[in-house]
């Protein structure tokens, strides 16, 4: 009786790819790869802006995100748009931006109430 193979057992693999194929739910999984080629995983909500670049948690180097598509072209477009803010970008983490852009906007506001006086 159980010589047979028992052929709806196939199924299973079948819902399997089922589930992995429908997004379901609202977050995306972004792998990010560092120049050392380790790979981060992150979980974002489906809303959120993803970015293209994440500190490795292995080793704090900026890791590329996975699948971003950046022409050569747009790539030599950015370097000569790049900004002051985009280098410190390179170099800071998000929390230290804040706190630099906290500064800066004190000191702006300094530097407008000594012009109008
Ligand atoms: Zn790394």
């Amino acid at each position: 009786m159980n010589s047979e193979p028992v052929r709806g057992s196939r199924l299973g693999s079948v819902s399997n790819e089922t589930i992995e194929g429908v997004t379901l739910s609202p977050r995306q999984t972004i792998s990010y790869t560092c120049p050392n080629e380790h790979v981060s995983e992150l979980i974002f909500a489906a809303e959120v802006e993803i970015p293209e670049l994440w500190d490795c948690k292995k080793c704090g180097q900026s890791a590329k995100r996975d699948g971003a598509e950046i022409e050569p072209a747009a790539e030599s477009e950015q370097k000569i748009v790049r900004t002051h803010f985009d280098l410190l970008l390179e170099r800071r983490s998000r929390d230290e931006l804040e706190v630099i852009l906290q500064e800066a906007l004190a000191d702006l506001k300094e530097r407008r109430r000594k012009n109008a006086s």
